[in-house]
């Protein structure tokens, strides 16, 4: 299977993302609920194949709008956030797709579940809270081996399959810089802002 891209849509207006829609792409990707629920509430109730990934950080308070608005989430990295998320699932009765966030360079500022913790994570996630865990999602550091945090993300992935339990399939890494050598260690969701909007204000 080809890498599918989510053309990552943030700080531009609809108006620049329309002529991407009309031609029949279909995965966006958006960091704020606030801009998202502005841009796309219409739009996806019009046009019923639209995904949309959410790519920023969950915040509590937006959660519910989250689960409202959004068809993938690739930031999951806490067990209070799969609680909540459970929670409006259940009460919107509808199922969204998750990506777990691993902080695969154990960068301080960064988010992300430690990579040993991610297996246990899923299990939790699976068993107690009934999230549909479909893969792993980093934001590696630029640097000259961004290779090799691809190929930890790769490893990561085969090792934190459970067995009868689900199916982790996707990997959601690569961005303008970077996608191609993303694709190079199996990526399957490449995130690309710039490369196809421009440069962002
Ligand atoms: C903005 C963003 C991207 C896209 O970045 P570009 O370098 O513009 O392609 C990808 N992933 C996340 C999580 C982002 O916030």
């Amino acid at each position: 299977m080809p890498a599918k891209i989510i053309a990552i849509s943030k700080t531009f207006p609809l108006e620049t993302i329309m002529p991407l829609i009309e031609h029949g792409h279909l995965h966006y990707g958006e960091n704020k609920v606030q801009e998202a629920k502005f841009k796309w509430t219409n739009i996806k109730n019009e046009k019923k194949n639209l995904s949309l990934h959410f790519v920023g950080k969950l915040q509590t308070n937006k959660t519910k709008d989250v689960v409202k608005l959004f068809d993938y989430v690739h930031s999951l990295e806490n067990i209070k956030q799969a609680e909540l998320l459970s929670k409006y699932e259940n009460e919107l009765n509808k199922k969204l797709k998750y990506f777990i966030q691993v902080n695969i360079a154990h960068e301080k500022q960064k988010s992300g579940i430690d990579p040993k913790d991610t297996k246990n994570f899923i299990e939790i996630c699976n068993s107690k809270y009934d999230l549909k865990i479909i893969g792993l999602m980093c934001l590696p550091p630029y640097v000259e081996t961004t290779e090799k945090y691809f190929s930890m993300m790769l490893d990561l992935k085969k090792s934190s399959q459970i067995p009868h339990l689900h199916q982790l399939t996707e990997l959601s890494m690569g961005m303008s810089n970077d996608y191609l050598k993303a694709i190079h260690y199996r990526s399957t969701y490449v995130r690309i802002g710039t490369k196809i909007f421009g440069e962002r204000k």
